[in-house]
């Protein structure tokens, strides 16, 4: 690579992220391909208020667990580090904190 030798090793800090939040998921108990639900059992308001939480999580944790993937794919490609709004590199102190953003911090706040 033409760029200095990066002094953190963001895929072990990305892999390691990747870990946990597949953990999370699992702990959900939505590790698996998408979430199928019967809607025989949403008759109590309370029960569909905590799934609705659940899910919301769920899909949190699934959206984080996608940029993890994606970051991990642009090290492979070599384009890691990346700003995807301006294309500058990204503040290594950032990448260090959230490895697996795609956005610099200028870009970050405008969206
Ligand atoms: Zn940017």
């Amino acid at each position: 690579m033409a760029n200095d030798a990066p002094t953190v090793d963001y895929r072990a800090l990305l892999e390691e992220e990747k870990r946990d939040l597949e953990a999370k998921l699992q702990e959900l108990g939505l590790g698996g391909p998408g979430l199928t639900y019967d809607s025989n059992f949403a008759d109590s308001s309370q029960v569909t208020a905590e799934r609705g939480e659940v899910e919301a999580l769920a899909a949190k944790l699934r959206d984080t667990l996608e940029e993890v993937e994606q970051a991990l794919d642009k090290l492979g490609e070599g384009t890691y580090g990346a700003c995807e709004g301006c294309r500058q590199p990204i503040d290594p102190v950032r990448l260090e904190a959230m490895p697996a953003t795609r956005y610099c911090i200028n870009c970050a706040s405008k969206h």
